[in-house]
């Protein structure tokens, strides 16, 4: 009997897992900058509230990974300050990396000084995305999210500087660091594509992100706080988020945890007008999408100002080989059925783990257009 690699093998997932949480950002209890990507999960974290889902996200398992090999070979060859602490009474992060410039760095030893000094103090968040959400990233650039976080420890840096810990001391002595440029680095996880943002500090969008904090603060409970995501099933960061459960409750059996936030007929009044005007909105998007489709037909693939214009499909069809699939059965002595039926003879190749022998039809795929944002 073969044994199935699972039951030869547990998931390595399992192993991941577990390391996982045990570090210190799983276990800890204050709220960290990266968990302001949700009001109302950033509200379960503020006021304590225990985790109710054990989730077990592969996708971000994989980014800590490849986080703590990059940062690690930037601290080895540039000489950049990776993974530093910071914190306040109100929220704490770890830094992915800050460069400094000439004038900081010659304020401490050697060992800490960037080979190449920054123009201005940059902090860096280092944040890797799937090749589906990479057009996103090209063409709109850091989430809000994401740039409130940023922000946040750049201006934990500029009022209270590092944290004074174990292991950067001599930083924290610096007391608060001027820093003046925000750097996005989006990786793919899937090519290793990089692509890197950089803005100026804004001191509006820091204290933005304190006003963010501050009305989680306020919430009595973490009811009162806004979800940021349409729940499980529609939004990943539901789905891998450790309050889910607490969020949207226990549906009814079949039913999606969505249906918890109908309470009423108004309730259903209201979403059936949400409906309909983001049906009105599709449409016209269709209909624009469906034109432009048909007018660029004859044009050639390249770039046409800020989008490159890419042809997919007009690939030949291939379908099963019926006669290579009868001299195939013979070789492996198996029974063709009585009338020769492509379909069964396939399933019975495939369990049998043998290729199946295609050939190529007059019919091509449908020609597929893709428009993917332009970047130097
Ligand atoms: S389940 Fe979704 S909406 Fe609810 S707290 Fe988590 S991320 Fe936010």
């Amino acid at each position: 009997m073969t044994l199935s690699p699972a039951r030869l093998s547990p998931s390595i997932w399992t192993a991941a897992d577990q390391a996982d949480a045990r570090r210190p950002r799983s276990r800890q209890t204050q709220l960290g900058a990266s968990d302001t990507v949700c009001e109302r999960r950033a509200a379960y974290i503020l006021h304590g509230h225990p985790r109710t889902d054990h989730v077990v996200s592969p996708a971000a398992i994989l980014g800590t990974y490849i986080h703590a090999g990059l940062t690690a070979d930037a601290k080895q060859e540039f000489g950049w300050l990776v993974e530093r602490k910071v914190a306040d009474t109100a929220v704490r992060g770890s830094v992915d990396i800050v460069q400094l410039d000439d004038a900081t760095a010659r304020k401490l030893p050697t060992r800490l000084r960037p080979k190449a000094p920054a123009e201005a103090v940059t902090v860096e968040d280092i944040k890797t995305k799937t090749v589906w959400k990479w057009d996103d990233v090209l063409r709109y650039g850091a989430t809000e999210a994401e740039l409130r976080q940023v922000h946040l420890y750049a201006d934990l840096i500029r009022t209270d500087g590092f944290e004074d810990r174990s292991g950067q001391r001599v930083l924290a002595r610096l007391g608060p660091v001027d820093v003046r440029q925000i750097r996005l680095r989006f990786i793919c996880r899937d090519n290793g594509a990089e692509h890197v943002q950089e803005i100026d500090f804004d001191p509006q969008r820091a204290e933005e992100a304190r006003w963010w904090l501050d009305r989680v603060a306020e919430t009595a409970s973490p009811e009162e706080a806004r979800r940021d995501f349409n729940g499980p099933g529609l939004d990943a960061a539901c789905d891998f988020c450790p309050f889910v459960t607490a969020c949207w409750g226990v549906p009814a059996p079949g039913r999606p945890a969505q249906t918890t936030l109908i309470h009423n007929d108004m309730d259903v009044e209201q979403a059936l007008i949400d409906y309909s005007e983001a049906h009105q909105l599709f449409v016209r998007g269709k209909r624009v999408k469906d034109l432009v489709r048909k007018m660029v037909d004859a044009s050639p693939e390249g770039r046409y100002g800020p989008n490159i214009l890419k042809w997919g499909g007009g690939s030949p069809v291939e379908e099963p080989d019926l006669a290579k699939m009868i001299e195939q059965f013979d070789d492996a002595e198996l029974t063709v059925p009585q009338m020769p039926d492509a379909a069964k003879m396939v399933k019975i190749l495939t369990a049998a783990g043998l290729a199946v022998p295609m050939r190529e039809t007059s019919r091509r795929t449908a020609r597929t257009i893709r428009i993917v944002p332009y970047r130097e």
